[in-house]
């Protein structure tokens, strides 16, 4: 099946499902377009599916969470509030029964990356084996920390399964079953670090949270290969290029940074997630149309270059999107 990739949580910072009031409005614009369009039982459907995601779905409300699996094999990149959903399905195998294992990675420690881990049903189920792995060495206390009294009723020593933590080695290959994973570096105020993924000749890059402050292969250096030769990037887009501005130092970039980068190394799909919590579905639909704008913009300043611009499938991410490589 080669390798899936799913996105369990593509909102940065905190959860932010829904307000009552939001849904009731979209509901209402939905039926005010559907009643527009005469209201026939029939054309449901081809309706429903010709809305923009904005005025459906959304683009989701939970925090990152990332599965990357294969038929062998499965690792979980975060621990976002996604992660609990992805739990429940996780209870349908192995780890339902206390006899399961499971690799999680983890980019950093920031709350919107580990608040979903207290909800993760097999991490109570006695007997299974919870493999923790991070560059940073702070990862051996983050258990211990979130998992005892005030923050959390059961302490780290009753949580049930057996948890164990490793060290990754900076820009070194190592292989979970068929996935070979190399950490590298990306730009945040606290170390964080981006996985390359490879399986059967396929490159899946992870690079959340990042701003993006390296950009020429010179600034980017040893950390250049988690952007080269990939066919699938997963990029921090939290602001829109003119908050990028304002927010100097708050870790996170923009999609037209992204894609200028996954342009000049030849990515071949990019999707943008880590979307700011503050922003409603409609300005996130709002920034992926300012980013067509951006990229129509860069072609047309270009007129001279010999060499035909790399070609870039990008798209906004959102909770519950699957990839195939
Ligand atoms: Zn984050
Ligand atoms: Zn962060």
């Amino acid at each position: 099946m080669g390798m899936k990739i799913k996105i369990w949580g593509a909102r940065g910072s905190l959860p932010s499902p829904l307000s009552p009031m939001t849904v009731e409005q979209r509901i209402r614009e939905v039926l005010e377009r559907f009643a527009a369009q005469g209201g026939q039982r029939q054309i449901l459907e081809s309706f429903i599916s010709s809305l923009p995601r904005e005025q459906l779905g959304g683009f989701g409300g939970n925090t990152s969470c990332v599965e990357v699996s294969t038929s062998r094999q499965r690792l979980i990149i975060d621990a976002g509030s996604g992660i609990r959903h992805l739990g429940y399905e996780l209870l349908s195998g192995p780890l339902g029964q206390g006899t399961g294992e499971i690799d999680l990675l983890f980019t950093h420690f920031h709350w919107d990356h580990l608040i979903g881990l207290p909800f993760f049903v097999p991490l109570f189920i006695p007997g299974n084996q919870i493999r923790a792995h991070a560059v940073q060495d702070e990862l051996k206390e983050i258990f211990p920390t979130i998992f005892r009294k005030p923050f959390f009723p059961v302490p780290f020593d009753k949580i049930g399964s057996k948890v164990s933590t490793h060290s990754l080695e900076p820009r070194k290959p190592v292989l979970f079953g068929d996935l070979e994973v190399t950490p590298y570096q990306l730009d945040h105020p606290d170390p964080c670090w981006g996985f390359r993924i490879r399986h059967g000749g396929k490159t899946f890059s992870y690079c959340v949270d990042t701003e993006a402050t390296r950009v020429s292969r010179k600034e980017l250096g040893e950390d250049l290969p988690l952007y080269q030769d990939v066919d699938l990037m997963i990029f921090d887009s939290q602001y829109t290029l003119s908050e990028v501005v304002e927010k100097v130092d708050w870790g996170h970039a923009a999609a037209p940074i992204g894609l200028d980068l996954a342009k000049r190394e030849g990515v071949k799909k990019l999707v943008f997630v880590h979307h700011d919590p503050a922003a409603t579905d409609a300005k996130i639909a709002d920034g992926a149309r300012q980013t067509a704008r951006y990229e129509r913009a860069q072609s047309r300043q270009k007129p001279n270059e010999t060499e035909p611009p790399h070609e870039v499938e990008w798209l906004f991410g959102y909770e519950g999107m699957e990839f195939h490589l």
